[in-house]
């Protein structure tokens, strides 16, 4: 099926060699607004340190720069834009509230548009859960919702501890990032998340898998293991931030038991594998587990915020103003995220979403034989990563230290005893990852980047990306890809 914008931007033409930022009158504005941007935003903005973009128009794919440059935009808002920017459906459902006379600002209270939202919120769920869901509206990012589900679940179980996983990503706010993989907080046990690339146990597939199974289990088995019956398990079924890595559904499966048979509740952050992202309208689905929590933020909003989470109905035993905050009530988001889940289910994006995942991934993967530097292309539907790697630098590094090849840092070195020959993947190159990028928006396509090292390119281009465009992504990253192995003799 061809699915396109109703009147897509055309896919704007390869960069033609000028430096960034055109001298014509809209380059000086925007040289100004970038340079007034450093010198009064903070030390820890993010995207806009690599993307120096002024963003003025966009539609679809494209997003234009006050300078003029049109870009292939395959961020999408950190996977929030499923059907891209300002998609016709998505603004008229704006525009009728607006127009409505309706009040924009009504804390938690009932209105025909939140109705609406919860409504077709509830058709797309797995029905196992949709039968007996409670939603809770949360503060409007991610990270708050994350912030519920953990209460929610403390709340429940009258205990505390947390199984969450390495690599995981859940947010910025404290409860977030304790379960987040960069974290070290006492009240949460990590464990082993499965991955093919870089295995902790290195052997991958659905072996390595097994292993990350059987570690949880023996955990939660052993009366001795150190860890407190916990209030609950949180996972991503692909882990974004942490370098695309798609859970195997085997292994998810195991986890449902596993919770279920210990009375942990399971909780499942789709916040960035939502609304058709990965293939299915939930990730779980491709398992067929139903977790007990899941976390939705992101898409759901139709670019717009909102965060919710919604869980079976059990768990709803906690006081009235548990989880408060003042704006859980974005009309505009709730219309444009109504429009956004109900375009999605009727246009059966999520199956576009596979069939053209599927189909960049092979693209992709057959790009890795040409180069070196790519250590692995994974994903799932149009979640994709391209991990790069230091080909000179030998396998299975374990210590910290610096690739000798590109004198950049890497966090690991070779250790004789674990790492013979064939031993395991080679180093992450995270110096050439950020030259791809950059090459990439010299060639008018806007990516990110993530994985622990910040090697892996990921790719999250809306679900309504035509085919056209689809290919003009592949071929731009290609040619980024090739310039940056040229340069770097990777
Ligand atoms: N969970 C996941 C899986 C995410 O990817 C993110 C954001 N990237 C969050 C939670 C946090 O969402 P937010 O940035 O809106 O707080």
């Amino acid at each position: 099926m061809a699915v396109t914008d109703p009147a897509p931007l055309p896919v704007p033409a390869p960069y033609d060699g000028e430096t960034r930022g055109t001298p014509a009158r809209e380059g000086v504005a925007h040289e100004g607004i970038l340079r007034r941007q450093s010198a009064r935003e903070s030390a820890a903005r993010t995207y806009a340190r690599a993307l120096p973009i002024v963003p003025v128009r966009a539609r679809g794919l494209t997003i234009e720069g006050a300078d003029g440059r049109r870009y292939l935009d395959c961020l999408s808002g950190a996977g929030t834009l499923a059907l891209g920017h300002n998609h016709p459906v998505v603004l008229e459902a704006i525009r009728k509230v607006l127009d409505s006379g309706a009040p924009l600002h009504v804390l938690d209270l009932a209105t025909p548009v939140k109705d609406d939202f919860t409504t077709e919120l509830f058709r797309t769920l797995p029905p196992a859960l949709a039968d007996r869901a409670r939603i809770q509206f949360c503060g409007p990012a991610g990270t708050d919702a994350v912030e519920a589900a953990l209460k929610l679940v403390r709340t429940a179980t009258g205990r505390s501890g947390l199984l969450a996983f390495t690599g995981a990503y859940h947010g910025m706010t404290a409860g977030a990032l304790e379960a987040s993989g960069g974290a070290q907080d006492v009240r949460v046990t990590r464990l082993p998340y499965p991955q093919d690339y870089r295995c902790p146990f290195g052997i991958g597939g659905p072996r390595g898998a097994e292993l990350a199974a059987r570690w949880t289990r023996s955990l939660l088995d052993d009366t001795k293991s150190g860890v407190p019956h916990p209030a609950g398990m949180i996972l991503e079924p692909v882990q974004g931030e942490g370098g695309v890595i798609p859970a195997p559904d085997a292994w998810l499966r195991r986890m449902r038991t596993l919770t279920e048979e210990h009375s942990i509740p399971l909780i499942a952050d789709e916040v960035q594998t939502g609304v058709g992202r990965t293939g299915a309208f939930w990730a779980v689905e491709h398992s067929g587990i139903v977790p007990d929590v899941m976390v939705l933020s992101k898409a759901i909003g139709g670019s717009l915020p909102l965060a919710v989470i919604v869980y079976r109905d059990d768990l709803d035993v906690w006081r009235p103003g548990a989880h408060a905050g003042t704006f859980r009530g974005n009309q505009l988001a709730m219309a444009a995220g109504a429009a956004t889940l109900a375009h999605v289910r009727e246009n059966h994006l999520a199956q576009r979403a596979a069939d053209l995942g599927a189909r960049m991934l092979g693209q992709l993967q057959a790009l890795a034989k040409e180069f070196p530097c790519i250590g692995d292309v994974r994903g799932r539907g149009l979640m994709i990563g391209v991990e790069l790697v230091d080909p000179e630098g030998g396998p299975a590094p374990a210590h910290p230290g610096t690739t000798p090849s590109t004198g950049v840092p890497t966090p690991t070195v070779s250790d004789p005893l674990l790492d013979g020959p064939g031993a395991g993947p080679l180093p992450a190159a995270p110096a050439l990852a950020a030259a791809v990028r950059d090459a990439c928006l010299d060639r008018g396509l806007i990516v990110e980047l993530g994985g622990r090292h910040s090697s892996v390119v990921r790719l999250l281009p809306p679900l309504t990306i035509s085919d056209e465009q689809a290919a003009a992504v592949v071929d731009r990253l290609a040619d980024a890809l090739a310039a940056v192995a040229r340069a770097h003799h990777a």
